[in-house]
């Protein structure tokens, strides 16, 4: 067992707590309850962690003595959808939810993220806390208040920032989920490191493989050491108007691989995220920013846990250069037609960087498109399977 500790987010009058610990789920009633307008809360969540911990929570908010009802939604980022919103608004009226309500989001950060953002419409405004069950969720996505939906036209273009009044991050609700998805939270993890704190992605060298095979202390320093410099950048910067955005190193790159039609869930957002950072790594590089060797400690240290770094590791499909290109142009971070990118001068040092032009962008994925070419090609000539691990 370890002891919850508490980080807050400051932010004025809307300040908030984030606990971590592995009896905070059991404690969730008892540590929800001064931060409720009424005594009535209604969770959401996806049918796998409904299935897994949803009556753990029940028991907890009952032990609190909370009058609380539960919607089910299903799982997978299709759920991010305007379909599905306006089905959950649905199901919150029906149940006569009011403005003193809390709605609680039980989930991985697919949960976080259309729960959070119903709560910012619903009667114009209802609190919400973040019960994260995934380390992605753990780590990132359930602090710092952006919540959203996908369109059609691409990933999150649809929402609001709605800060949670809480967030309870139960380390030892990890010990269930895939060994994938806890890969792909890593991801995020790594993500602190290579933005701000050399000697965090030094920890992760030495804990990373520990911590991804669930050992309690390595995941709840991780936890920890991630929402500290999560609740750092949202403070500073709410609203993401400057060095929050650092926050998405890799993930414009990412996203473009994730909006490739027909990769839909088969591309886990945290893999996206891997290999994305490799790319910006790649693309810093390729500028004569970074050192040519901290871009490749990353690549090792992201194949050695067992993530993607490269178009190798990705099933093999036909990537276009062009198409991809266009998908980062309809990422959020554009601004008068350029595209802002989070490059590094070297690990723990990440700036930001709105003049890349398209050319360097066809370099380095044409670079990188050859690449996996010639090493499928040497693959084959030696009778060795195929690298790819993953869409396939
Ligand atoms: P997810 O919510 O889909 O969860 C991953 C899978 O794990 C799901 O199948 C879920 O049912 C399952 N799961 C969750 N917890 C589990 C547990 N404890 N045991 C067993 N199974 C469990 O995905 P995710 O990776 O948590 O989050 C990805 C989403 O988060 C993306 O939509 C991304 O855009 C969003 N995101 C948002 C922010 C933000 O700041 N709002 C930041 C990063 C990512």
């Amino acid at each position: 067992m370890t002891a919850p500790q508490r980080l807050q987010v400051a932010l004025g009058e809307r300040s908030y707590d984030i606990v971590i610990g592995t009896t905070v789920m059991a404690e969730a009633g008892t540590l929800m309850r001064p931060v409720l307008k009424s005594q009535r809360v209604v969770v959401i969540t996806d049918s796998n962690v409904a299935g897994l911990h949803l009556a753990r929570l029940q028991r907890a908010l009952d032990d609190a003595g909370l009058s609380h009802d539960s919607i089910v939604v299903p799982p997978g980022d299709g759920s991010k959808s305007l379909d599905q919103l306006g089905r959950l608004i649905g199901q919150l009226l029906d149940r006569k939810v009011e403005r003193s309500t809390t709605l609680v989001a039980l989930g991985g950060g697919v949960i976080g993220d259309l729960a959070g953002f119903a709560a910012a419409v619903t009667l114009r405004g209802l609190d919400f806390v973040q019960v994260p069950t995934s380390l992605l969720a753990q780590v990132d996505s359930s602090v710092g208040g952006k919540t959203g939906i996908n369109a059609p036209q691409g990933k999150n273009l649809i929402g609001a920032f709605h800060q949670p009044r809480l967030v309870l991050a139960d380390t030892s609700i990890l010990t269930t989920l895939p060994r994938r998805e806890m890969l792909a939270g890593y991801a995020e993890v790594v993500k602190y490191g290579l933005i701000r704190d050399p000697g965090f992605f030094h920890w992760l060298e030495a804990h990373g493989a520990d911590l991804v095979q669930g050992e309690r202390a390595e995941l709840q320093h991780a936890v920890l050491e991630s929402c500290r410099a999560k609740a750092a950048e949202v403070a500073a910067d709410e609203r993401e108007r400057g060095q929050r955005a650092l926050l998405n190193l890799g993930h414009t790159f990412g996203h473009a691989l994730e909006a490739e039609p027909g990769y839909g869930d088969k591309l886990l957002h945290g893999e996206a995220v891997a290999v994305g950072m490799v790319m910006a790594f790649d693309l810093s590089v390729q500028r004569g920013h970074c050192p040519p060797e901290d871009a490749d400690r990353v690549r090792r240290h992201l194949a050695a846990v067992g993530l993607p770094t490269g178009f190798a590791d990705l099933a093999p499909r036909h990537w276009d250069v062009e198409r991809l290109i266009v998908h980062m142009g309809r990422d959020m971070k554009v601004s008068g037609g350029r595209i802002t990118f989070v490059l590094v001068r070297g690990i723990g040092d990440a700036y930001l960087d709105a003049t890349v032009e398209a050319d360097e962008l066809r370099a380095l994925l044409t670079g990188a498109l050859n690449d996996a070419d010639q090493l499928a090609r040497e693959n084959d000539s030696a009778g060795l399977t195929s690298r790819a691990i993953l869409g396939s």
